[in-house]
């Protein structure tokens, strides 16, 4: 197998900088086939989890730039369909069954920043749920689309965004593990709060069960775009280091996800994209198969700590 990224040795943790040791090898890009071998690697002071070798900056920029180029897709059915089931009650539904990843139904007041915005399907929901909501998009044709549907969005890195007034909410949803630097990127989230603002995070736990069934196949892993990977303890340590206190902490088990780690693991092969990924009858079937009769399963995954999403809230200090 051809490794395009090879400066690995030492390795130091992203979390607390101490010696991090590979704890799991073998891993490869399961979604896009992109041809590098990954391992993960765990901190021996911390926990702390991460995947090994780093891609450098210009690396992930220019694999950002080849595999999630949003293409500017606006007003097809597709998108319209989209927009209508995210506004429904069916929608409200389905995330009191299978979890709400993207903080979609907390409602609320206030300046709310959502980091990643992409084209905006998440701005008019926040903004439905009574917020005043801006977001933060590099992506220049997503930026762009959202920026129609009249939202005010910033083509900046949140390490250097300078806003011209605080915000009382900044959401991450699904972000922080993509971030080579998560400690770096929480102190400039806590310095775009007010005192008392929360910051909202979701991203993969670590510690799921599913991890242990589906090893290098399980769909989080997601190298090497997700560098960060997070147990609850890792993420609740980070926070406190940065200056913020967790006042909401749980979890759930999207249906989405473990239908991904389903296709992973009798598709997926090194070095191609997996297509059936992109197969929406396949993709449904699981999901309704794996809501319809595994749910309490996943339940109790959630109940015990092991779910495969961390849904967390915290508080400026
Ligand atoms: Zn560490």
């Amino acid at each position: 197998m051809n490794s395009v990224f090879l400066h690995a040795e030492n390795i130091a943790c992203l979390s607390c900088g101490n010696n991090a040791e590979i704890a799991q090898t073998g891993l490869f890009d399961t979604r896009f086939g992109i041809r590098a071998a990954y391992s993960i690697a765990r901190c021996s002071v911390c926990g702390f989890e991460q995947t090994t070798p780093l891609p450098s900056p210009e690396e992930i920029k220019s694999l950002y730039e080849s595999y999630y180029n949003f293409g500017g897709e606006n007003g097809t059915i597709y998108t319209r369909l989209r927009r209508l089931f995210l506004s429904s009650l069916l929608y409200r539904f389905w995330m009191i069954l299978d979890g709400d990843i993207s903080f979609h139904s907390k409602h609320g007041s206030g300046r709310l920043l959502d980091v990643g915005c992409n084209e905006g399907r998440g701005l008019a929901i926040y903004k439905m749920n009574g917020f005043s909501a801006e977001g933060l998009e590099l992506n220049e044709n997503a930026a762009n689309v959202a920026r129609s549907l009249g939202f005010v969005v910033h083509t900046q890195l949140v390490e250097t965004f300078e806003p011209s007034e605080l915000y009382d909410v900044v959401v991450l949803s699904n972000v922080l593990e993509h971030s080579l630097d998560p400690s770096r990127m929480m102190v400039h989230v806590n310095r775009l709060l007010r005192p008392g603002g929360e910051v909202w995070i979701s991203c993969p736990n670590n510690r799921s069960w599913l991890r242990s069934v589906f090893g290098r196949y399980w769909i989080n892993w997601h190298v090497p775009f997700h560098v960060s990977h997070f147990s609850a303890e890792t993420l609740r340590g980070l926070l406190r280091k940065k200056g913020f206190t967790v006042v909401d902490a749980k979890q759930c088990t999207p249906a989405l996800w473990v239908a991904h780690s389903i296709v992973s693991r009798f598709f997926a092969r090194s070095g191609k994209p997996t297509k059936q990924l992109r197969n929406p009858v396949l993709i449904m079937l699981l999901i309704s198969l794996i809501r319809g009769l595994f749910f309490p399963l996943l339940w109790v995954g959630n109940f015990r700590g092991r779910g495969d999403c961390l849904i967390v809230a915290a508080s400026k200090k």
